[in-house]
């Protein structure tokens, strides 16, 4: 007989424009899971409280739009603007925006099948017994340099040394704030994907949790 499989959930950590996004929805897609980007629940919060004319450096107001939060926010493109990433992570770093957030997220998870995940706390807190756990990175540069091509292509004005600089920013706040910190999981597995094309990414990130299926 065969044994029964754990429900297959994937967490996929790392940095801002690493590639996690793409590398988090091609699993998806190949294991039929359904897919969740939680950068967009803290950038819905921030374009709410930025909508309400709030500062999102104050706790309260953005602890309020997380647990009321409206999910039709989520699908709006003003979400991807560089302001709205900035303050998604600032307002991130309030301790009561994430546990507003904590259990819709885990409850995404715990779909019979699986899930996938990605974000910056999936493996070390939100699915800390994911079958497979993934920590994406790329240099800097490489980092601007996508996410320069995805602001140009969606009309948005920037220059590259204004994305690099908010990237550079934002990895320092998201690395550095108290709670969840974007830090990977002991047991995640790095892929760099600085020097891959997408389609390499996506085979390495196969193998990856292939190999982890294996171990579970
Ligand atoms: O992934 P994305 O760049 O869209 O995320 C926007 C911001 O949301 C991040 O810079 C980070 O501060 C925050 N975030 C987080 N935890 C997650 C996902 C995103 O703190 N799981």
């Amino acid at each position: 007989m065969t044994p029964l499989r754990r429900p297959l959930v994937i967490a996929v950590d790392g940095p801002a424009a690493s590639g996690k996004g793409t590398v988090a929805e091609g699993l998806a897609r190949h294991y039929g899971l359904p897919y969740l980007d939680t950068g967009t629940l803290y950038r819905a919060v921030a374009l709410g409280v930025l909508s309400a004319g709030r500062d999102p450096r104050d706790a309260e107001p953005a602890r309020q739009v997380a647990r009321l939060l409206d999910p039709g926010l989520i699908d709006l493109v003003a979400i991807r603007s560089p302001d709205v990433g900035a303050a998604a992570s600032i307002v991130a770093a309030h301790p009561a925006v994430r546990t507003a957030l904590h259990d819709l997220q885990t409850r995404f998870a715990a779909q019979p099948e699986g899930a996938v995940l990605d974000g910056r706390d999936i493996g070390t807190v939100i699915a800390p017994d994911a079958v497979a756990k993934l920590f994406v990175t790329a240099a800097p540069e490489v980092r601007a340099e996508r996410r320069l091509k995805q602001h140009i292509a969606a009309g948005r004005p920037v220059t590259r040394e204004a994305v690099l600089a908010d990237i550079l920013e934002r990895d320092a706040r998201d690395s550095g704030r108290d709670m969840a910190p974007l830090t990977p999981a002991a047991d995640s597995v790095l892929l760099d994907t600085t020097h891959l094309t997408i389609e390499a990414a996506a085979d390495a990130a196969r193998r990856i949790v292939e190999a982890a299926r294996d171990r579970a």
